[in-house]
């Protein structure tokens, strides 16, 4: 079969792999849809260190094609969405069937071959059977929602709070719709493109900062009656932006990190206890039934994950499906793949 393989920086290529094989507990899935995400480009453009070569790609979706030793008959033929993280399989956590809490677990695409491929073994306890309703290319592109829930679910938003998103990337705009679905007043979100303001608008946001035209620190106290914002949450992963966060927030604020960088700058402590802050860091998509709602909030309407899909390609365009995702050119927010 088919794989996309990452053989070194910036070098990505189609290969023949052998076909995987269900092993007790897990199926093989024909891969539907996937989409690629900021931990695919860094790896690709070497922001987060990969043992090459890999088959790279965590966010996707599919059909079960066969089952390993038992699992139910039932799953095969059926629909289904792939949450990213393996479980280690031999902790207390995973030993009690908790495998979400395994504390071990490792992103697919990163520690084992992922999704960029025809098909692909993956544990039963993965799978997240697909509604009627929710296309393949939709579940392939719930990583960044769940991301964002469980970021939400942390920062307990309350109703006509200010908040400020710091990026509006994939996961900067799931936060952007998930805030104003969870009740923020002011919705304040920054990046140094213009390109996804038109979705960042349509999802909920009341002010849009280009930080390549204007001092954001400024706008965003200018914006909250020169105090800061009630909760900042930095998606970006850009060393400028992480270190603004503590100036737009306002004293006894609430502040969030998800953008991941291998060179962030260290959290100056002295703001935290200067302003009495409350900081969160969010490492990941939680595996607490963030998957499941961000799965019924696709189903049910209350997002719209058509504006953010801006490229499609098919595996054999990996090379430019990668080069565009990295580039983010022509306007790029997601890029889709479809074996
Ligand atoms: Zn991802
Ligand atoms: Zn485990």
């Amino acid at each position: 079969m088919r794989a996309a393989v990452l053989t070194g920086l910036e070098s990505v290529e189609l290969q023949e792999r052998p076909e995987p094989e269900a092993r007790p507990g897990w199926v093989v899935l024909t891969v539907e849809a996937a989409s690629l995400c900021g931990t695919d480009v860094h790896q690709y453009d070497g922001r987060i260190d990969t043992p090459f070569p890999r088959v790279p790609g965590h966010d996707f979706s599919g059909r079960v094609l066969s089952v390993g030793e038992g699992v139910d008959e039932s799953w095969v033929g059926r629909a289904v969405a792939v949450k990213p993280s393996l479980p280690c399989g031999d902790c207390p956590e995973c030993h009690t069937d908790k495998p979400f809490d395994c504390k071990k677990k490792k992103l697919i695409g990163l520690w084992s071959d992922g999704c960029l491929t025809e098909r692909i073994a993956v544990p039963v306890v993965n799978l997240i059977p697909r509604p009627d309703g929710v296309e393949a290319w939709q579940a392939a592109l719930l990583e960044p929602l769940a991301v964002g829930l469980n970021t939400v679910d942390r920062l307990r938003i309350v109703l006509g709070e200010s908040v400020v998103v710091l990026g509006q990337g994939p996961i900067g705009l799931a936060l952007t719709r998930l805030c104003a679905l969870s009740g923020a007043g002011r919705l304040i979100v920054t990046d140094a493109r213009e390109a996804p303001f038109a979705v960042s608008r349509a999802y909920g946001a009341s002010d849009c900062i280009d930080v390549t035209r204007t001092d954001a620190t400024q706008a965003i106290l200018d914006l909250t009656d020169g105090v800061g914002a009630d909760i900042v949450i930095e998606t970006s992963g850009f060393p400028a932006s992480s270190a603004m966060v503590l100036d737009a927030v306002r004293k006894e604020g609430k502040v969030a990190h998800i953008g991941w960088a291998n060179d962030l700058p260290p959290l100056p402590v002295i703001p935290i206890m200067a302003k009495t802050l409350t900081v969160y860091g969010v490492g990941g998509n939680g595996g607490r039934g963030q998957y499941e709602r961000s799965l019924e909030l696709v189903r049910s309407g209350r997002i719209d994950l058509d504006p953010v899909v801006t490229h499609r390609f098919g595996l054999d365009q990996i090379e430019e499906a990668f080069a565009t995702a990295a580039s983010k050119s022509d306007g790029a927010i997601k890029v889709v793949v479809t074996p």
